[in-house]
């Protein structure tokens, strides 16, 4: 069962003190406090972990500073929508730029970071095409052990500098290590925090619950999660649940493809039509990652890349992120070359795109139009 307190609620006020008190007397019944605080207000809400069956929703609206009840019984208590009228916030803002179920954004960027020179071409066209987001592999998590496993560390001073010197704001970036994120922070106050870190768990880590867990317990990064790609969709979920749990409510929950040979000829199974089921299941701004699940530049006979059919079938369905690998020159890309856009497509890319979301808005409309006619 969760309590939402109304805006604003002071842990030191006489109010809050007297509900918590009434907390502590419930038998079998813990609580834990999750206090969100924004520029304006500050939202508490109160998860009561037990026996809460023998609870009632009235008995609990009637404490003091409890604006709501939410009864939980599915398993993603956190980020799950529980009931008709679950309308706690489902987006958030991360230096500047909105993430939400009702927003869309482009990380375009490299797989890996390869040279400060590629950095540099990718992000001059990010900006010549008015991107404020990129994603940026400095640590990548390698099927081979004799492959290149990133420049880790080493490359962050310039990916950053780079990044704001482009007016780039957010870089997704995998990490495969607690310790990354210390040298993502140490870097970036270095350089001055010229730009903004989402971390990504890739799809070999969704259930490393504990990196989930450190990486759930800071709130300074917001996460961006893979769906695990051997896995069912409730366990990727509960994983996602996991950094929520911790702490961290900032989290993007992305598809990437499953692995299955029924794929085939995509690297992995394309599963973008699970992108409205996730939305309807948790409050996650939901993504789709078109590279990884295709894998390839394959062209249908109409003209289009394979790349841009799914993205246009994940964004005509409702996706909130698209997370893409672009590369000046894939041939001298050091991972996934191959599924690389080129930067001379990325104006084009945008204007798919944009036709795709512009016609999910009005599916969308015309839906709640079709509604109000009854
Ligand atoms: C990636 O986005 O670079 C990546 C390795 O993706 P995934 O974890 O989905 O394989
Ligand atoms: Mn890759």
């Amino acid at each position: 069962m969760i309590l939402v307190l109304e805006p604003n609620t002071h842990p030191e006020s006489a109010e809050y003190r007297m509900l918590t008190g009434e907390l502590e007397r419930l038998a079998n019944i813990d609580y834990r406090v999750h206090r969100e605080v924004g520029k304006e207000v500050t939202l508490t809400e109160i998860y009561l972990i037990g026996n809460t069956g023998a609870l009632s929703v009235e008995q609990m609206r009637v404490l003091p500073c409890v604006a709501k009840v939410v009864r939980v019984s599915e398993a993603w208590r956190v980020l799950g929508r529980h009931q008709q009228g679950d309308d706690r916030p489902s987006s958030f803002d991360y230096n500047g730029v909105h993430f939400g179920q009702d927003s869309l954004n482009v990380f375009a960027g490299l797989c890996a970071v390869d040279s400060p020179e590629s950095v540099g071409a990718m992000m001059k066209a990010l900006a010549a095409h008015g991107q404020v987001c990129t994603r940026m592999g400095a640590y990548k998590p390698r099927t081979s052990p004799y492959a290149f496993q990133g420049f880790g560390a080493k490359c962050l001073p310039y990916v950053f500098e780079l990044a704001g010197r482009h007016g780039i704001r957010v870089i997704a970036m995998e990490i495969t290590h607690e310790s990354h994120i210390d040298e993502i922070r140490e870097a970036l106050a270095r350089t001055g925090n010229p730009t903004g870190v989402m971390l990504q768990i890739g799809t070999r880590n969704t259930q490393n619950f504990e990196l989930l867990k450190i990486v759930g317990r800071q709130q300074e990064f917001p996460v961006l999660i893979k769906r695990g790609f051997g896995i069912d969709l409730d366990e990727s979920l509960n994983a996602a649940e996991y950094l929520a749990t911790e702490g961290n409510r900032k989290i993007v929950f992305c598809l990437r493809g499953m692995k299955t040979n029924m794929g085939d000829p995509h690297r992995n199974f394309v599963d973008f039509a699970h992108v409205p089921v996730v939305k309807r299941l948790t409050r996650m701004p939901v993504g789709i990652d078109p590279s990884h699940s295709v894998g390839s530049r394959a062209r249908a006979p109409d003209g289009l890349l394979d790349i841009f059919h799914v993205v246009a079938q994940g964004v005509v369905a409702g996706a909130n992120m698209i997370l893409v690998d672009f590369h000046p020159d894939p041939s001298k890309a050091l991972v996934d070359g191959p599924q690389a856009l080129l930067l001379s497509e990325l104006g084009h890319f945008l204007d798919d795109v944009a036709i795709a979301r512009d016609a999910y808005l009005r599916r969308a409309e015309l839906t709640r139009r079709q509604a109000a006619a009854g």
